[in-house]
C-alpha cells in the first residue's frame, strides 16, 4: 500500500519525479516528514482520506504503514453513530503515550467536526482537529503545525468550496472513487451529516470529467461517483449538467469502463437516471436506494421526504428498465415512535421490493439532529430482536436472489486474488460479489466472464468462461 513516494507521485500525476521537489526540501524534517492515517467510516472517508495523503505527499510528506514509523499520527473519524464515535476516543487514549515521543497526533473528519475544540479538553495530546468542509484548508494548517504552533483547528462549515487536491493518492488500484457532491441539504432528522460535513456543494462538470480522463489515462477503468446523495447534483457551472448526463459523459471518456454512483436519495431519483443505465451499458445496473424505514409515519418523524408508496413508485421505475438493475437500500430499525406494526410495514417492505442487500442499523441517537428531543423509548434488547428479525429475512431474500442468478454469465472485474491456487473474486456491474476459478496466470485489474455455478447469501461462486 505505502509505495516510496517518488513512485508515488509519478504514478498518481503521470509525470517524472521531477515533479517531487517539495520532498527535498523536507528530508530534514526526518520522521516529522512522515504519516500515518487511519480512516474509519463510509466510502466518503475513504476518498477524503485519499486526497489528505495527496495533500501530504505534494508537501513531500511519506506515507509509512504504522503508527510507531510516523511523526504526523491522523485519525479521519467517522460519528454517524455512536459506536463509531466512541471507537476514536478509545484509539486516541491509546495515542497519548505517543504525543511524548514528538509525534503530532491530529483528528479529522466527523468527529472532529462535530466535537470541535473539545477534543483539546478530553484528550490535549491532539494538536489538529479538522472537519471535512475545511479541507481545502489542510496546507495551512500544516504549515501552522510545521511553524510549532500548538493547537491548530479547521472547523468552518460555512464554505461553497468543494475539497479538490492536485494529487489524490488512491489506495484501489482498479475502482477510483471521486466526490461530485459534498455536504448534505436534507435534513433527516436522526443524521447528524448535515452538521458534520457542512451544506451541499457541487463540483463543477468539467473539472469532474477532466478527473475522469486523467484517471482513464492512469489506466483506471471504473470510476465511482460519491456523494452523500449524489443524485442531488447540481453542476454549478454554465453547462448546467444534469446528474445523469454526467453519468453518460463520464461513460464516454477513453479507458472508462465502467461508471459507478452512490448514494441516491430517493425524493432525487429520476427516470433519466434509468435511461442513462438503459441506454449505455457502462453505467453500472445498480441502484442504492436508502428507504430507511417501510412505514410512512416513521419516514415523516425521520423528515426523509417521501412516503412509502412514492418510495415504491421510484422502486417500480427502476425494476421497468429494460436492462436488470440491482436495488440496495439502508434501514434503521428502533428509530423513536417505531411501533410493532410500523415495523412490520418494513419487513413487509422487504418482501415487496426484494432488494438485492441492504446495510441495517439500530437507531442511534446522535448531538445536534432533531431526532434527539424524541423520546428514545425502544430499550436495545428490543432494536437488537428487530434488526436480528429484519436481517434474517434479507438473507432468505438473498439466497432466493443469488440462487436465481446460477447458470448465467456476468462480466466481472477482477480486484481479488486468492491464496488458493486457481481462485478468484471480483465484482459484477450489478455489485455482486464473484468468487470464481479459473486456471489463467495473472487476472487482476482485467474483466473476464464468469458463468455462476452457485450462490450464497451474498456472494456468487463460479468459474472463468474462456
Ligand atoms: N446519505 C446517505 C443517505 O441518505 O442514505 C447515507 C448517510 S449515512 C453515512 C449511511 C446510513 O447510516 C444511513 O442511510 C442510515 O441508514 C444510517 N444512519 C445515519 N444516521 C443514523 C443514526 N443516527 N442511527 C442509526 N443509523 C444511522
Ligand atoms: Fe444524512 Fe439524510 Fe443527508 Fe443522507 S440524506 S446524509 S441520511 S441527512
Amino acid at each position: 500500500m505505502n509505495k516510496p513516494f517518488d513512485f508515488e507521485l509519478e504514478r498518481l500525476t503521470g509525470q517524472g519525479t521531477d515533479a517531487a521537489p517539495r520532498q527535498r526540501d523536507f528530508a530534514h524534517l526526518s520522521m516529522r516528514g512522515t504519516f500515518f492515517l487511519e480512516t474509519f467510516g463510509c466510502q466518503m472517508n475513504d476518498h477524503d482520506s485519499e486526497k489528505v495523503a495527496g495533500v501530504l505527499l505534494a508537501r513531500g510528506y511519506r506515507q509509512v504503514e504504522t503508527p510507531e514509523a510516523a511523526g504526523l499520527i491522523l485519525y479521519n473519524t467517522c460519528s454517524i453513530r455512536e459506536k463509531a464515535a466512541q471507537k476514536v476516543f478509545s484509539r486516541l487514549g491509546e495515542y497519548r503515550a505517543k504525543q511524548a515521543e514528538g509525534k503530532i497526533i491530529g483528528v479529522l473528519g466527523c468527529v472532529a467536526q462535530q466535537e470541535g475544540e473539545d477534543i483539546f479538553e478530553r484528550a490535549p495530546w491532539v494538536r489538529l482537529v479538522c472537519g471535512s468542509a475545511s479541507y481545502r484548508k489542510l496546507p495551512e494548517m500544516l504549515a501552522q503545525l510545521e511553524a510549532g504552533n500548538h493547537h491548530v483547528t479547521g472547523l468552518d462549515t460555512d464554505t461553497d468550496e468543494t475539497f479538490e487536491t492536485e494529487i489524490t493518492r488512491r489506495d484501489n488500484p482498479f475502482r477510483a472513487y471521486l466526490t461530485i457532491i459534498e455536504g448534505c441539504d436534507k435534513a433527516c432528522s436522526y443524521c447528524v451529516v448535515p452538521y458534520t460535513r457542512g451544506p451541499e456543494r457541487s463540483r463543477a462538470s468539467d473539472s469532474i470529467l477532466r478527473e475522469v480522463r486523467q484517471l482513464g489515462e492512469l489506466g483506471y477503468s471504473e470510476v465511482q461517483l460519491l456523494g452523500q446523495t449524489v443524485n442531488s447534483y447540481a453542476d454549478p457551472s454554465p453547462r448546467t449538467m444534469r446528474f445523469a448526463e454526467l453519468l453518460l459523459a463520464a461513460a464516454e471518456v477513453p479507458g472508462i469502463r465502467r461508471v459507478r454512483f452512490t448514494t441516491s436519495h430517493p425524493s432525487d431519483f429520476t427516470k433519466d437516471i434509468v435511461e442513462a443505465i438503459e441506454s449505455q451499458p457502462k453505467v453500472c445496473e445498480h441502484v442504492h436506494l436508502p428507504v430507511q424505514s417501510g412505514s410512512t409515519k416513521v419516514l415523516r418523524a425521520m423528515q426523509r421526504t417521501y412516503t412509502r408508496d412514492e418510495y415504491l413508485e421510484k422502486i417500480a421505475m427502476i425494476r421497468g428498465a429494460k436492462r436488470p438493475i440491482a436495488i440496495t437500500t439502508d434501514i434503521i430499525v428502533g428509530f423513536p415512535g417505531e411501533t410493532p406494526s410500523d415495523f412490520e410495514e418494513t419487513l413487509s417492505l422487504l418482501d415487496e421490493v426484494r432488494y438485492d442487500s441492504l446495510f441495517s442499523f439500530k437507531y442511534s441517537p446522535r448531538p445536534h439532529t432533531p431526532s434527539l428531543k424524541m423520546d428514545d423509548a425502544i430499550p436495545e434488547e428490543e432494536k437488537s430482536r428487530r434488526l436480528a428479525i429484519l436481517q434474517d429475512k434479507q438473507r432468505e431474500i438473498q439466497t432466493s436472489r443469488n440462487a436465481r442468478l446460477i447458470g448465467e454469465s456476468y462480466e466481472v472485474l477482477v480486484s481479488g486474488k486468492s491464496r488458493r491456487e486457481g481462485q478468484w473474486s471480483g465484482y459484477t456491474s450489478s455489485y455482486r460479489l464473484a468468487n470464481f476459478t479459473s486456471h489463467a496466470n495473472e487476472l487482476l485489474g482485467t474483466y473476464v466472464q464468469v458463468r455462476v455455478t452457485g450462490a450464497t447469501p451474498n456472494s456468487l461462486v463460479g468459474e472463468h468462461v474462456v
